[in-house]
């Protein structure tokens, strides 16, 4: 049987392998148009300081791995169009030259693409979005005799890269339609998190681009009634799914605008997956299409295709459950599972906790429904925040009442126990 595999993502990656590990006798190729091995979009940023680092790559799914793992790779390699009736693939090298491959079965993980507002003076020279390391490696050279930076968008990758240019030096300002990652932290957990964030920084908080100015270069933007001059701007506004193959193939797209997709990652072609951002997953709690671009998800959607395409029963459980954590401005930042703004979405009513530990930076938000089931969390920590979200995450996986499984102090006896157990003597 051949599998192929279209994106070299967290979501390609792992459903390749799992196919392999799953059934050592199917032929598994992943096409990729991108010329680099495999490599970590989070903390892409740090390509704009140091353009040679071979920090961001995965080793694990370098090139040499997957051939150790008997998974062919095409790399500089896009796929044009296809016929699910023949279960042909039409692709196109570097070169331009064209050619055909087969599938029995074809997994789609074409990622997502940079979602830019519909402003007049995004197409201005000056104007960038990251979404990996090879933009910005590009960006860096281009930003480098430039100053003054405004990014749009207060997201992960927002702060990330704000940091990053803070620490190249440049006049960093942050444009934020509402308040700090809105959709994932509670309001004083935003609140928080915007005190740790160093007041060289420049922050317009509750404000919105109106358009970006300038001829051919930016100048600036401008910001209902106001202007800011600028000599670059940085969109950070998130994706959208880039289902442009799935919709040639004829694909069912969802409500949300992504790949529409059973709890077992089939399209609507029995022989054809989709993971990861391209898709729109069924939300486990609240049973409604929902769009996860997080690299978490896209893995493990990944692993469900794999397994499934080569014949196997096994379903994962919580595809569609968010973990994401970052380290920004000397603070962990987790979010897991809903929070209320998510959850509102679902028409759920939420209770939230609020605690914090007195001796250390470590401030708690817990979601629950109105019964005490925990279904979110919410972690801002100076150090080792993951001590906490690795219980919230457990107990969100297991529908645990937070009534009767409340969460252990940082410090709590038991707690640290098993953390020496697992991670060593912890200071
Ligand atoms: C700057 C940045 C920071 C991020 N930080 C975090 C984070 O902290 N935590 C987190 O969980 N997530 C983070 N994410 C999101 C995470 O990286 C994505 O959710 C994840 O990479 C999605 O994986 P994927 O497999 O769906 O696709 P991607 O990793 O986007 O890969 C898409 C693949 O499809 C290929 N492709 C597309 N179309 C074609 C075609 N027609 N022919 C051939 N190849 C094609 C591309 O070459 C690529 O290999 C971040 C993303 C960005 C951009």
């Amino acid at each position: 049987m051949k599998i192929v595999v279209v994106g070299y993502g967290p979501g390609g990656a792992n459903a390749a392998f799992m196919a392999r590990i799953f059934d050592p006798n199917v032929e598994v190729t992943i096409i990729t148009q991108e010329e680099v091995e495999a490599h970590r979009k989070p903390g892409a940023s740090m390509a704009l300081e140091f353009p040679e680092s071979s920090d961001l790559l995965i080793g694990d799914w370098s090139y040499a791995k997957l051939k150790e793992r008997g998974v062919n790779i095409l790399p500089g390699v896009k796929v044009l169009s296809g016929d699910v009736s023949t279960k042909v693939l039409e692709i196109e090298d570097s070169r331009g030259k064209k050619s055909k491959i087969e599938y029995d079965k074809l997994i789609l993980a074409t990622g997502g693409i940079p979602s830019v507002p519909d402003l007049p003076g995004t197409d201005l020279e000056g104007v960038f979005t990251i979404s990996d390391m090879i933009d910005a490696k590009k960006i860096g050279e281009k930003l480098s005799g430039l100053n003054k930076i405004i990014i749009v968008g207060a997201g992960f990758s927002g702060l990330e890269t704000a940091e990053r240019l803070m620490t190249l030096g440049k006049e960093v300002h942050i444009i934020i339609r509402s308040r700090l990652m809105r959709r994932l932290l509670e309001e004083p957990m935003s609140l928080e998190l915007q005190s740790r964030i160093p007041k060289d920084i420049i922050l317009h908080i509750g404000r919105s681009p109106t358009a970006v100015l300038g001829d051919e270069r930016v100048t600036g933007i401008a910001l209902d009634g106001d202007e800011i001059e600028a000599d670059a701007v940085l969109f950070m506004t998130g994706v959208r799914p880039n289902k442009k193959l799935a919709k040639s193939l004829g694909l069912e797209i969802g409500s949300r605008g992504g790949v529409k997709v059973n709890s077992v990652m089939q399209t609507s072609n029995k022989d054809i997956y989709a993971v990861g951002d391209c898709v729109e997953l069924i939300d486990s709690m609240t049973g409604k299409p929902s769009l996860l671009p997080i690299g978490s998800a896209a893995a493990r959607a990944g692993m469900q295709a794999g397994v499934i395409a080569v014949g196997r029963n096994r379903q994962y459980e919580n595809i569609g459950l968010r973990l994401q954590y970052d380290r920004i401005f000397n603070t962990d930042i987790i979010c897991v599972g809903q929070s209320s703004t998510t959850a509102a979405d679902a028409d759920i009513e939420t209770e939230i906790h609020y605690s914090e530990d007195p001796a250390e930076y470590l401030k708690v938000a817990l979601l629950t429904t109105k019964d005490g089931t925990l279904i979110g969390g919410q972690v801002l920590a100076s150090r080792m925040g993951g001590r906490v979200a690795y219980q919230i995450m457990e107990r969100v996986q297991s529908g645990a009442n937070l009534k009767d499984r409340p969460l252990l102090q940082p410090r709590h006896k038991r707690l640290r126990e098993h953390l020496e157990e697992m991670l060593g003597p912890i200071q």
